[in-house]
Formats: structure tokens, sequence, C-alpha cells
């Protein structure tokens, strides 16, 4: 079998830091799966951190155990200075730091390219071709994407430089003429499969059926496994990568979660979540009073999580304090990551 890219290998494994660093995108293309949220937003996440300066995108690595990041948008070209910024800052922070960026051909030239060369160790080129309603215009479009796709090649290595699309159904026979076409430059394709979003809902809800999950298209993997074995034919050397929903959702975003940091004095359950006994305080006054009197019975086992008001205990503690009916204490379930959603909340005293 052949073996997938570097940047996807440490994805599925939850090794990566999604960072998204803009949503202002050169193109609009009708199969987009941004939300409405991120779309033409100009803000900078890194998972679910939103940030303000590299620090905060280092900050957000160390507590998810990332040994690499993906950039991505819109278009990281068009904020070329902030990607530079952001992934220099990254690669000096860590060592072995694995960077794959997202770029759409439309800003791909020779100046930009070299540019940010020297931050990133994989390349995944989105083209333009896709947006195409016509099959003559796809032609034309494709030829442009090529000329793009021969600069870069002439900047990066072939074994570091692959394309990424979205698997169209209709599109099968352009995406394996495409690949065949590009594929002494590069070493790999990505297809991901096609999701419904907010902002492609009308063109897609049109145009397509759904599976039972109701947001993935249907046909979109299985024309996806077809293409992967048209092009194993082609260029067997190709490593072909086909991500779709249900390997994002359950393997590299569960393997995400297991490897995030999580709180002192909780613990975390085999699909990564958090849990942890807590007392919720109303104000901070609650959160210091509650706090000095733990201190004054020489208790050290909690920890003080001033953004939630709260104070995590461990499980010793917690069993003590409902034996002394002293606070009222809940067992709370939640994500590790940054914004710590809540799935489940139950009082326990
Ligand atoms: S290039 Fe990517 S981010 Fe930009 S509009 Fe197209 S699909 Fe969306």
């Amino acid at each position: 079998m052949n073996d997938i890219p570097e940047g996807c290998k440490r994805c599925v494994r939850g090794e990566k830091l999604v960072l998204f660093i803009s949503g202002k995108c050169s193109r609009n293309c009708y199969y987009c799966s941004l939300s409405k949220k991120r779309k033409e937003v100009d803000e900078i996440w890194a998972n679910e951190r939103q940030c303000s300066s590299p620090e905060n995108a280092i900050e957000e690595a160390k507590e998810s155990n990332a040994k690499g990041a993906g950039i991505t948008g819109g278009d990281p070209l068009l904020c070329l200075d902030r990607t530079i910024e952001y992934a220099r800052a990254l690669k000096s922070a860590f060592k072995d730091f694995h960077i794959h960026i997202y770029l759409p051909t439309t800003l791909m030239n020779r100046e930009n390219l070299e540019r940010i060369n020297p931050y990133v160790d994989e390349v995944r080129v989105h083209p333009s071709f896709l947006q195409a309603f016509s099959k003559e215009a796809s032609e034309t479009i494709m030829k442009e994407d090529i000329k793009k796709i021969e600069i870069a090649s002439e900047i990066f290595k072939k074994e570091n430089l692959g394309i990424e699309i979205p698997i169209i159904p209709e599109k099968k026979e352009e995406i394996i003429e495409f690949v065949k076409r590009v594929s002494c430059l590069i070493s790999f394709i990505n297809m991901n499969e096609l999701e419904l979003s907010e902002t492609n809902f009308d063109i897609f809800t049109e145009k397509y059926s759904f599976n039972e999950d109701t947001h993935t298209v249907s046909g979109s993997v299985s024309v996806g496994t077809e293409i992967m074995k048209s092009l194993r034919k082609i260029n067997p050397a190709l490593k072909v990568h086909l991500c779709t929903d249900y390997l994002k959702s359950n393997y590299q975003f569960g393997n995400r979660l297991r490897k995030h940091n999580i709180l002192p004095f909780g613990f975390q359950d085999k699909e990564g979540m958090a849990n942890y006994f807590a007392v919720y305080c109303k104000n901070e006054e609650e959160l210091k009073e509650a706090e000095g009197k733990l201190k004054l019975e020489k208790r050290t086992d909690f920890y003080i999580d001033i953004p939630k008001k709260r104070i995590i205990l461990s499980e010793k503690l917690a069993e003590h304090l409902i034996k002394n009916k002293r606070y009222k204490i809940t067992k709370v379930t939640e994500y590790p990551t940054f914004d710590k959603t809540e799935v489940e909340s139950s009082p326990i005293n």
C-alpha cells in the first residue's frame, strides 16, 4: 500500500495544530466548507483558541502537545507577512515542528512561494479548475493551475509538494486528468470528502443528496475510492490519501483530544474528555473565600480555575467535602480544548 504524506500522518495521530490564519480568501469557491463565522472574517484561530499574537499559537501548541501545524484559511498568501510571522515563531519555539500549508493557486507566484519556502515543510496546492462550470473553462483554468505548480516544483522538493482537493463527484474525470498532468511534479494528493456547510448550503442542497449523517455528500467517498484506484494505475509512486469526515471526527479529532493537557486534579476518559469534581462559585469573592478556607485546612489538592470561577478538587478532597456537607460539588465532563465546552454536568450531593 502507498504511504500517506507526513502532514496527514501527524494529523491523523492528532499531533497537528490547526492554524486558521484568516478567513479572507482570494477566491469564492462554490463548494467552500467554511462556516459563516469564519468565511471572509479576518481572525486567527489556533485550534479552538483565538489568537492575537504568535505567542497564543505557541501556547496552544504546548497545551495540545502538537508536533506540527497545518496552516489553512482562507488564503494564507493573502496575509503572507502574518503567515510567515506565525510559521517562523512556531518553528523557532519547537524542535522538529512539521508545518504543512494549504495554498489556493490564485496568488501563487515565484516571489510569494520563495518567501514562504523557509518556513514550511509541505505544500498542498488547491487548484482553481474545480470552480469552473464548463469543461472549456475548466481546461483553460487547469492550464493556469499547472503553470503555478510548475513554478512551485522549482522551489519546493517534489517529496514536499502535493495537491489537496475536495472530491466533487461529477468532476471525477477532470480530477484524474489534472493529477495525471501534474503527477511528475508532485508526490501526493489529499482528497477531502465533500461536505455541506452554511456557506454552500443553497447550492449543495439543490445539487446533491446526502448520507445518513445529513452533511456529507452521497457518492463523494465512493468516487474518491475510484479516483484512488485510477491514480494508482497511472502513477504507483503517488501517495494518495482519502480524508473522510468519519476519519476526521472519529480518529483525528479524538486523537487530538486525548493528547490535550487537562487541568490539575482532573482525569481524562478514553474519548479524551476531561472530567472534574468542582465547586462552582458565583463570583471571584466567593472563589477567594472558599480558597482561603481550604488553605486554612492545609489542603493543597485543588486548583483554582479563575476563568470558570470554580475550584477543581482531587477525588479525595471531593469525598471529604461531601462527607462534611460543606459545598455543593458538581461532576463535570468537558472538552479539554481551550473553549472547555461542557457536555455533561451533574450535582453529586
Ligand atoms: S480557496 Fe479554499 S478557503 Fe478559499 S473559497 Fe475556495 S475552498 Fe474556501
